[in-house]
């Protein structure tokens, strides 16, 4: 039995900063689990299940809007999907399913509220992550509006990187289609453009990253990479004080 004892070093930001007490209060209740790519962690209109904290991979949230599924928010081992438990239980009206395989650890919804409620850390780096994700949704209408295709894509493709901690992305183009929210052939001419630049190269549904510096470049700053649904430093010493008072 796998046991996520204060030294594991484990690759979720949200879980690795929990003070040593609460993470291992936690170890009975978490479930190491494999991510397969498709598979459906939580349907649209259900209520949700699970929590899910990816160590690797990505895991997509697809709204439905008019027939059709559009992609919306990427997850990987910065965050938790279902952490909107912490909100409500009605059920939720979008789709997670992983995007790219991976690894990570899952926590039932009833221990999720149950143990929120006893552990004041793992609450408090819950709510700064849907904060965080509610400004980037709001950033990312604003991104939609003014920002070219170009840097969108290149903007996306960096941030699907540090998500998952690789440079080579196992990806289709018409995916990156959903993901931008334009048209396949717009996207592959775009994709087509950035490998004229020797800044990415494609094939058989890979995308690698050939010229970081050259991405970052074109990418707009929409997608911090990093700061954009993580909480500041500042928020993040809260946290840090209380697992060196541990
Ligand atoms: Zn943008």
């Amino acid at each position: 039995m796998f046991e996520l004892d204060p030294g594991y070093a484990t690759q979720n930001s949200l879980l690795r900063r929990l003070p040593p007490a609460e993470r291992s209060a936690l170890q009975s209740r978490l479930h190491r689990v494999s991510l397969p790519k498709g598979e459906i962690l939580h349907s649209f209109g259900s209520s949700m299940e699970n929590v899910f904290f990816p160590e690797s991979g990505a895991i997509m949230t697809t709204v439905n809007s008019a027939g059709r599924e559009v992609d919306v928010l990427l997850t990987g081992r910065e965050g938790m999907v279902g952490g909107s438990l912490l909100l409500s239980d009605l059920p939720f009206h979008h789709q997670s399913s992983v995007k790219i395989e991976g690894t990570g650890w899952r926590l039932g919804a009833a221990d999720f509220r149950e143990v929120c409620d006893r552990m004041p850390n793992l609450r408090t780096v819950s709510a700064q992550y849907l904060h965080g994700v509610f400004g980037g949704a709001l950033r990312s209408i604003g991104c939609n509006a003014v920002h070219s295709l170009e840097a969108r894509y290149a903007s996306w493709l960096k941030l699907l990187a540090h998500r998952t901690g690789r440079n080579s992305i196992d990806l289709k183009q018409s995916e990156m289609a959903r993901l931008l929210g334009a048209h396949r052939s717009r996207v592959t001419g775009t994709a087509s453009a950035l490998q004229s630049s020797g800044i990415i190269r494609y094939a058989r549904g890979h995308i690698h990253i050939l010229r970081e510096d050259k991405l970052i470049e074109i990418a707009c700053d929409c997608r911090q990479f990093r700061s954009e649904i993580e909480p500041s430093p500042a928020a993040q010493q809260v946290c840090c004080a209380d697992a060196m008072a541990e």
